[in-house]
């Protein structure tokens, strides 16, 4: 295994779609130990020769808008301590929001090294999101769809020199 990638963003954006893509069903592990690290899913993931592990941080869906920025704040910090790299998952369909910009934030804070991603990238209708997402200051955004597996190539070639 030759690093931990942890998938991180603002509920629905499509990190467990992109978990299961990168994972399949070589989920390894679920932590259940007390705490935030409940929330934090762990497996294998495999991207053409890349082998890593992989943290999805979920248990974010049903939280109220008041909780959601403490409980996001924690279990994301814990996922960066956890993980070499960070991919930072935003809505290209919906553009960049306010939550995200939180994430933004944490993860500058942390110093991590991050890769940020435009999901939900299909289609013409996510050319504005995915230009909105240079905003972030992280650079070029990887153009991704989970959902239908595209951009996967592109996002081998940002994790390779980093593998
Ligand atoms: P999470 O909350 O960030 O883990 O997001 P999910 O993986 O649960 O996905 C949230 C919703 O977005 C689901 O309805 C997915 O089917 C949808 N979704 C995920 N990836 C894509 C994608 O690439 N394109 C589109 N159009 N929808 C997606
Ligand atoms: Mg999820």
């Amino acid at each position: 295994m030759s690093f931990t990638l942890a998938i991180v963003g603002r509920p629905n954006v499509g990190k467990s779609t992109l978990f299961n893509r990168l994972v399949g069903k070589r989920l390894a592990l679920v932590d259940d130990q007390p705490g935030v690290t409940r929330d934090l899913r762990e497996g294998v993931g495999r991207l053409g020769d890349l082998r890593f592990t992989v943290i999805d941080t979920a248990g974010l869906e049903d939280a109220t808008d008041e909780s959601l920025q403490g409980r996001m704040r924690a279990l994301t910090e814990r996922a960066v301590e956890m993980a070499d790299i960070c991919l930072f998952v935003i809505d290209a369909r919906a553009g960049v929001l306010p939550a995200d910009e939180v994430f933004a934030d944490i993860l500058r804070r942390k110093s991590a090294h991050v890769i940020l991603a435009a999901n939900k990238a299909e289609g013409a209708a996510a050319d504005p999101g995915v230009l909105e997402a240079y905003s972030l200051g992280l650079g070029e955004p990887v153009r991704l769809s989970a959902e239908h597996g595209e951009g996967m190539a592109d996002l081998h070639a940002v994790l390779m020199p980093l593998a």
